[in-house]
């Protein structure tokens, strides 16, 4: 009996296998994706600078957006979202929605949607509003405050803004890009 190894054929199938299996790990989530991150600390002397700095950020944004904010009550995750609504040229004012989860805005193209979860409990609420749903969706801006109560939902591709009170008019603000 002759047996004739092709070489070159057997790499090459076996390269095909290997990039098979790297495909079907990454996708079930069991290696890590390759995801660069930027990073920048800035610090404003008053909630209009904290505006400003947010209208400038939207400038940036495009359908498909995640921004996660962290940050005690009174940080200022509210004051920058209503200065990224500017940015966004939203017009009607942005007030808390704490007491309401989710409130839409449309945007000339898509929408924007500022989500609270401060008073949620549950991943049950979370799916509720259909939150899974609005993020998936391209057309979608989404700015979300008390984003450790996410959970599993976490976009890998996102925008996380730490926003912490120095003093009274001071704030440090995080911006971490994901991409
Ligand atoms: P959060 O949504 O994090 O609970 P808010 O934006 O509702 O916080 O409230 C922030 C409060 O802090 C506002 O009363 C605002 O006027 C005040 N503040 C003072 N300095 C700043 C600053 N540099 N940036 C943002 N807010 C500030
Ligand atoms: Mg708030």
């Amino acid at each position: 009996m002759i047996i004739i190894l092709d070489l070159k054929l057997l790499k090459q199938e076996f390269i095909i296998k290997i990039r098979r299996i790297a495909y079907y790990l990454s996708r079930e989530g069991f290696l890590p994706q390759k995801i660069s991150m930027h990073e920048e600390v800035i610090i404003t002397n008053s909630k209009e600078e904290t505006a400003v700095l947010a209208e400038k950020l939207a400038k940036d944004l495009k359908g498909g957006d995640f921004l996660a904010f962290y940050g005690d009550l009174g940080a200022g995750k509210t004051t920058f979202i209503q200065g990224l609504a500017k940015g966004l040229g939203i017009e009607k004012r942005i007030i808390s929605p704490t007491f309401i989860i989710m409130r839409h805005y449309k945007l000339p193209k898509g929408n924007f949607y500022h989500v609270d979860l401060y008073r949620t409990q549950s991943r049950h609420d979370l799916l509720g509003i259909g939150l899974d749903q609005i993020i998936q969706d391209e057309n979608n801006i989404v700015a979300l405050e008390w984003s450790e109560k996410i959970g599993d939902l976490m976009p890998k591709k996102r925008i996380e803004i730490r926003l912490k009170y120095l003093d009274d008019n001071q704030r440090e603000i995080n911006i971490r890009k994901y991409e």
